[in-house]
């Protein structure tokens, strides 16, 4: 297969640390809190001010949410201008990476939810451009593809278009009619990614979840007049599998495979975001997909979501030297 090598750029990616609150279980439990952040971009581990630590004590990001910060928060100071640029024709990407546990899915929700919302805002106050939103949603499970929008559990393969690049065959993509209708197919796909969920035992948390909003405008004075004048771009929301699997050994065979794979698809993760420059997108489905987001002109942000709990510090300090890496 040959490779794809995309041209360095200079915009960096944008990274930022999210710890959680203990939950109430933890507090009963009377886990301690060993994480802390101390100011707007430092995390410090706090049993390293004790005597004779072995670790490094804080680590420095574009930003480092505390406890006690809101998803709205998050979204204003760290999301929101990444992703907005699709109004402009830009692609994006947001991340969320993270143990089990740590809130990525709390996160994505709230971000996603505040990102469309504020598109549906914008649009209302740009009468002078025409807009298209369209929504699809995706789940990748051991290298298979899965439509979130459709009751069909046939996996949906991947095509290399020679204009669009790399598509996801036969994916629904729904015009967005409004903001009910939205939050009407994002309560669907929550419903499909729960399927099964029982007998695989947390599914969601070994699987990737792409949500893309797909973004075309026009200036109305000339519809129908210059199709060039149309700007189109996407953002995609990314809730990855849980990274504790990529770090465990397993015995079973499928939970073997399942490990491999989401192990390969964050390592590449991993290796697109240190080596911007020299890609090869073929080396998981995840990528393949996201190329058009990871490549160019396009920009990302990576919320890694951290446990307090002194139970995760393993998984706490992986994720951190994930985010460290791709600073
Ligand atoms: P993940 O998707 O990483 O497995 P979740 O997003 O499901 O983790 O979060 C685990 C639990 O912690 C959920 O009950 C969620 O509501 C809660 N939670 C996560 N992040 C926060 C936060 N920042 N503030 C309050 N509760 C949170
Ligand atoms: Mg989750």
């Amino acid at each position: 297969e040959k490779m794809q090598i995309m041209s360095a750029r200079e915009e960096k990616i944008l990274v930022l640390v999210r710890l959680r609150p203990l939950s109430e279980k933890e507090v009963e439990e009377n886990e301690e809190a060993d994480w802390e952040c101390i100011n707007d971009t430092t995390i410090l581990y706090r049993e390293s001010l004790r005597e004779g630590s072995l670790f490094p004590s804080a680590y420095t990001f574009d930003r480092a949410f505390r406890g006690d910060c809101t998803t709205n928060q998050v979204y204003e100071e760290g999301v929101k201008q990444i992703a907005l640029s699709v109004l402009n024709g830009i692609n994006s990407s947001i991340f969320a990476y993270g143990q089990t546990s740590s809130g990525k899915t709390y996160t994505m929700n709230g971000v996603t939810e505040q990102t469309v919302a504020e598109i549906f805002d914008y649009i209302q106050n740009h009468e002078e451009r025409a807009f298209v939103l369209k929504f699809s949603a995706i789940e990748i499970y051991n290298e298979a593809i899965r439509d979130l929008l459709s009751s069909d559990s046939t996996p949906l393969r991947l095509r290399d278009d020679p204009e669009r690049g790399t598509i996801v065959e036969k994916v629904t993509e729904e015009t967005l009619r409004g903001w009910n209708h939205f939050n009407e197919l994002v309560s669907a796909c929550q419903a499909q990614r729960q399927i099964g969920e029982t007998s695989l035992n947390e599914k969601s948390s070994r699987s990737h979840q792409i949500l893309r909003l797909i973004v075309e405008s026009s200036a109305r004075e000339f519809l129908g007049k210059d199709s060039s004048t149309t700007l189109t771009a996407s953002v995609n929301f990314v809730d990855l599998a849980g990274t504790e699997r990529a770090s465990q050994i397993s015995s079973a065979g499928t939970r073997l495979k399942e490990g491999c794979h989401i192990n390969r698809s964050l390592l590449t993760l991993g290796t697109v975001i240190r080596k911007i420059g020299h890609i090869n997108y073929r080396d998981s489905k995840l990528t393949r997909i996201l190329q058009p987001a990871l490549g160019g002109n396009a920009r990302t942000a990576i919320i890694c979501t951290l446990s307090p709990a002194r139970s995760h510090v393993e998984q706490t300090r992986n994720t951190l030297m994930f985010a460290s890496c791709a600073k």
